[in-house]
């Protein structure tokens, strides 16, 4: 495995996204949470443009990540290194602060600076929140949430093979915790112990401020829950998805989307 994620090819990355793509689409019809009454190609067909720039700037800023990671496994750098870890252990505490830092902390603070939630509101626009939703970024937020991950990198101590781990399982989740997916309670619960679930994230996207701002994490719920943001409620089934303030369909264009950070 360590092999193979050092120096796993850019052809197969996507290919790793694709797959969860099929597989949460298809859950998606088996069991669905809601039975949203929209064209699902079209739907897909703008968030898939965001899933695309996504993939471009993280292709893009790939040599950046893997230099610094080599510099710090050369150079012994990051927190890591203090303590003589087996490299399973390494691994594991190295994805989850990439996991901390790439996608909590910077997520929480595009909630709570007003620059970053220009950049970021494009994810809580669409109100049809489904597996295609995962990866709907600004590519301005792409490129905020690849220099947090470099910091996450060089605090961890992280090797590149850890990189291209973290990243694949952050996309992996990010579709699964998306997907318009019914599990039985009782299981999404479970998961929810140790990652973040559908039921967990749906919350996440409600239109209700105080719950908006909750439930940030991506990999590893435990973050919630260390630092105060984790909220659940008993029905997912009744979220109301979106933003008060962009509620017509004209707001939910490519066009519309790419520019709306740099409108008030
Ligand atoms: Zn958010």
């Amino acid at each position: 495995m360590v092999e193979y994620f050092t120096t796993i090819s850019s052809s197969h990355r996507t290919l790793i996204l694709a797959i969860g793509l099929v597989l949460c689409w298809g859950l998606e019809g088996a069991i669905p949470l809601f039975q949203f009454q929209y064209n699902k190609v079209k739907h897909s067909i703008t968030n898939l443009f965001f899933t695309l720039t996504t993939v471009i700037v993280n292709l893009l800023f790939a040599t950046i990540l893997l230099t610094t990671a080599q510099w710090s496994v050369e150079n012994k750098w990051g927190l890591l290194y203090l303590l003589s870890l087996p490299i399973w252990l390494h691994g594991i505490l190295a994805i989850m602060i990439m996991d901390m830092i790439g996608a909590y902390w910077v997520h929480r603070l595009m909630h709570i600076i007003p620059i970053g939630w220009k950049l970021h509101r494009i994810h809580h626009i669409d109100t049809k929140v489904d597996v295609t939703t995962a990866l709907r970024a600004h590519p301005a937020e792409s490129i905020l949430r690849a220099l947090f991950l470099l910091i996450g990198i060089l605090i961890a101590g992280a090797e590149i093979w850890m990189v291209m781990v973290y990243q694949s399982l952050s996309a992996l989740n990010a579709q699964f915790e998306h997907s318009n997916l019914k599990l039985p309670k009782w299981f999404d619960k479970f998961l929810e112990i140790f990652i973040v679930s559908p039921d967990m994230h749906k919350v996440h996207h409600s239109r209700k401020q105080f719950e908006t701002d909750s439930n940030f994490a991506n990999i590893f719920s435990v973050w919630d829950r260390v630092f105060g943001s984790y909220k659940s409620v008993k029905k997912t089934d009744t979220i109301e998805y979106g933003l008060d303030e962009y509620q017509n369909e004209k707001d939910d264009t490519i066009k519309s989307l790419l520019s709306n950070p740099f409108r008030k």
